[in-house]
């Protein structure tokens, strides 16, 4: 991580640089603002799980981020057509802190691995992953090529696959109500 102030397991992990936060702030007896909001999700956090999970689970969070040619078809998941927005589903993020779900849309080259890993690293806990598409499951026309992994699954935990080429942006809302039981605790992990 080079000169950066901080040790690279505190800038990957948001939950712990909000903790190192509250923590200094208590030691020096000031409150800096960020440590402010910090405080506000611990107070979050205390609140009932009832109150918790149904605020996660109706407001699952995509992280805006495209592989190939899938992303063109997560395009058309933000369309009129599709109108994910009434399921809650369409605050895509630019910044991976504020996102609950990265939907994996493309072949997965071997060389793009480590940014993956660090975007999702960079994520809020509890997230969440949806292989979208038979290149993310699988590798897809490109099963057997040097450069492309056999599924997102070899390097993250996948919550919910979505068969196609290219997948229905249908399926992946369905995807999402998928998850979004799952969130909720109507569907039993694997
Ligand atoms: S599954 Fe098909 S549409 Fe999607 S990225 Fe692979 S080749 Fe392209």
């Amino acid at each position: 991580m080079g000169d950066l102030p901080y040790s690279e397991e505190e800038f990957m992990n948001s939950k712990k640089e909000m903790d190192m936060l509250v923590a200094n702030s208590r030691a020096d007896k000031k409150i800096q603002p960020n440590a402010l909001f910090a405080n506000l999700g611990e107070v979050t956090r205390a609140l009932s799980s009832g109150t918790v999970t149904w605020a996660r689970k109706s407001s699952l969070w995509p992280l805006q981020f495209g592989l190939a040619c899938c992303a063109m078809e997560l395009m058309d998941f933000g369309s009129a057509r599709i109108d994910a927005e009434r399921n809650g589903y369409l605050m895509f993020r630019a910044t991976p802190r504020q996102c609950d779900v990265m939907i994996i849309a493309g072949w997965v080259t071997k060389a793009v691995i480590p940014e993956i890993k660090r975007l999702y690293e960079q994520m809020s806990e509890p997230r969440h992953v949806i292989a979208y598409g038979e290149c993310a499951t699988c590798g897809g026309p490109w099963f057997e090529s040097y450069n492309i992994i056999k599924g997102i699954d070899q390097v993250l935990p996948v919550d919910v696959y979505v068969a196609g080429c290219p997948p229905k942006p249908e399926n992946l809302f369905g995807a999402m109500m998928k998850l979004n039981k799952k969130v909720g605790g109507d569907i039993e992990e694997d």
